[in-house]
C-alpha cells in the first residue's frame, strides 16, 4: 500500500499595508433663505356637479401603513354562531381587578408573549380539532379606519399547531379564522405595522370521541293483589282491612334523544371530545323488592340532598345493581346515564334544594339524574363530565382543573347555593342550569386520553 503524499500548502505573504487617505472636511455650500410672497385670495368657483358616468380610475403606486392608524389593542370574543367554534375560554386567564391591572388595558400598555400561557394575561383560550378550522371575533380598539385594520397581520408561535386561514374585516370587527396542525399549543401574535396588539393562545387537540348511552329507568305499578276468598262459612269481617299504601306508578320519563345530542355536541364539543349518545331501550325494575319505593325517595317520593346523605349507602346498593344488569343486557358502551323518574313534581321542589343527579365515583361507569323539569340535558351532561373525571369547582380534589379565581370560595363539598364564581361552568352550580354549559383549558385538558 502506498501512502499518498502529503500536498505541501505554500505560505502566501500578506499584503503590503497601505497608507490611510486623509479625510477632507466638506464646507456646505449655503442655503438661501426663502422669503414668502403673500398671496391674496381668490374667489372659490362653485364646482359643478359631476357628471353621472363615471369612468373608475384605478389608483396608482403603493401605500404604505401609517403606524399611527393601527389599533393599539385586539380583543378575542367567541363568534356568535356555535358551530364556528369548538371551545372559546376568556376566564381562565382573566385578570384580578378589572381595569385596574388588566394586561391589555390600557391599550398604549405594552404587550408581551408570556413565557407562560397559562398567566393571567387577558388573553383568551380557543381549542381547535386537527385538521379542522375555527372562528373567532376582533374586535379592534384605538384604530383609525377599517382601511388600516385590513393592515393587521397574525403571526402564529408554533405553527406547526395552528395556522391562520383567514381573517376578514367587515365594519370594525375581523372575523378570525384558524385550522389546526397537529396535537399542542400556540400563541398567535396581532401585528400592524410591526408593533403587536394583541394576543390569542389556541389549544390543538385530537379528538377523544366517547359512546354514551341513555336509559329510562322505571318501576311499573305492581299488579292488584288478588281479592281474598274466605272460607266457606265464615263469617264477614266485621271491620275492613286497612287499605295497603298506594302503589308507586312513577310515570316513564320522557326522552328526547336529539335534545341530549346537541346540549352534549355543544358542551363537549369544547374540549373536542365528540360524544355519540345512544338510546336503550327502557329498563323497568322488578315490583319486588320495590327499589324506588323503598328508601331510594324520602317520604314524600323526593330526593332531597339530606335524604341522599343519610340513606346513601343503600342507595348506592340500588343503582349498582340497576348498572349491573342494564350493562348486561346492554353491553359495549364508555358510559351509562340512567333518567330516573322524580315523583314527587307537584308542585316541582327548587332546584336548589333537591338532588338533580350524582355519580357514585368520580371517572366511573355510570350516573344518575332525574327527570325534572328544565336543565335535564345540562344534568345529563354535567354527571357525564364527572364520569369524564371532572370536578366541581371548589372540590378540594378537583383544585388542578381550575384557576384559583374560578374556583367557588368555600372548600366544603359543593352543595346548593354554594357561590361559585364560574357561574356558566358545566361543572359548577350556577342557575339556571340550561346556562351551565362552558368548559375551560384545564376541563379540556382533563378529558381522558389527554
Ligand atoms: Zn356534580
Amino acid at each position: 500500500m502506498t501512502v499518498p503524499p502529503i500536498p505541501v500548502v505554500k505560505p502566501v505573504p500578506p499584503p503590503a499595508p497601505t497608507a490611510p487617505v486623509p479625510i477632507t472636511p466638506v464646507t456646505p455650500a449655503p442655503v438661501p433663505s426663502p422669503t414668502v410672497k403673500p398671496v391674496s385670495p381668490t374667489p372659490i368657483a362653485p364646482v359643478a356637479t359631476p357628471s353621472p358616468t363615471l369612468s373608475p380610475v384605478a389608483p396608482t403606486g403603493t401605500l404604505t401603513p401609517v403606524a399611527s392608524c393601527c389599533p393599539k389593542a385586539a380583543h378575542f370574543t367567541a363568534s356568535s354562531t356555535v358551530s364556528d367554534y369548538f371551545g372559546f375560554d376568556d376566564k381562565t386567564n382573566l385578570v384580578s381587578t378589572v381595569g385596574v391591572d388588566e394586561y391589555w388595558l390600557p391599550p398604549t400598555k405594552a404587550k408581551s408573549l408570556p413565557s407562560n400561557r397559562e398567566t393571567r394575561d387577558g388573553a383568551a383560550w380557543m381549542s381547535v380539532e386537527e385538521g379542522k378550522t375555527a372562528k373567532a371575533k376582533i374586535n379592534f380598539a384605538g384604530h383609525s379606519g377599517v382601511g388600516c385594520i385590513s393592515n393587521v397581520t397574525f403571526k402564529p408561535d408554533t405553527p406547526a399547531h395552528v395556522s391562520v386561514v383567514s381573517s376578514t374585516v367587515a365594519g370594525a370587527v375581523a372575523v378570525f379564522e384558524i385550522k389546526g396542525g397537529t396535537e399542542g399549543e400556540c400563541s398567535v401574535e396581532v401585528v400592524c405595522s410591526g408593533k403587536t396588539v394583541g394576543y390569542i393562545h389556541v389549544a390543538c387537540y385530537k379528538p377523544q370521541a366517547f359512546r354514551v348511552a341513555i336509559c329510562n329507568i322505571n318501576q311499573p305499578a305492581p299488579p292488584p293483589p288478588p281479592p281474598p276468598t274466605p272460607p266457606a262459612g265464615a263469617a264477614a269481617p266485621t271491620t275492613p282491612a286497612t287499605p295497603p299504601p298506594p302503589a308507586l306508578n312513577l310515570p316513564v320519563p320522557a326522552m328526547s334523544l336529539s335534545g341530549y345530542q346537541s346540549f352534549f355536541d355543544e358542551v363537549y364539543k369544547q374540549a373536542v371530545a365528540p360524544i355519540t349518545l345512544s338510546s336503550l331501550a327502557g329498563y323497568n325494575l322488578p315490583a319486588t323488592p320495590s327499589v324506588l319505593g323503598g328508601n331510594f325517595f324520602d317520604a314524600g317520593n323526593s330526593m332531597g340532598y339530606n335524604h341522599f346523605v343519610a340513606n346513601y349507602g343503600s342507595i348506592r346498593a340500588q343503582t349498582d345493581a340497576i348498572h349491573a344488569a342494564v350493562s348486561a343486557r346492554d353491553p359495549g358502551y364508555d358510559y351509562y346515564l340512567y333518567l330516573m323518574p322524580m315523583p314527587n313534581l307537584t308542585p316541582p321542589p327548587p332546584e336548589t334544594s333537591r338532588l338533580n343527579g350524582y355519580v357514585n365515583t368520580i371517572s366511573g361507569t355510570y350516573g344518575i339524574f332525574f327527570n325534572a323539569g328544565p336543565g335535564l340535558t345540562s344534568t345529563a351532561a354535567h354527571e357525564f363530565g364527572h364520569l369524564l373525571g371532572l370536578r366541581h369547582p371548589n372540590d378540594t380534589a378537583g383544585a388542578s382543573q381550575y384557576p384559583t379565581h374560578l374556583q367557588a370560595t368555600t372548600a366544603a363539598e359543593i352543595r346548593a347555593n354554594t357561590s361559585v364564581n364560574d357561574t356558566l361552568n358545566l361543572m359548577g352550580y350556577g342557575h339556571p342550569r340550561p346556562a351551565r354549559k362552558a368548559l375551560r383549558l384545564k376541563q379540556w385538558k382533563s378529558i381522558p386520553n389527554r
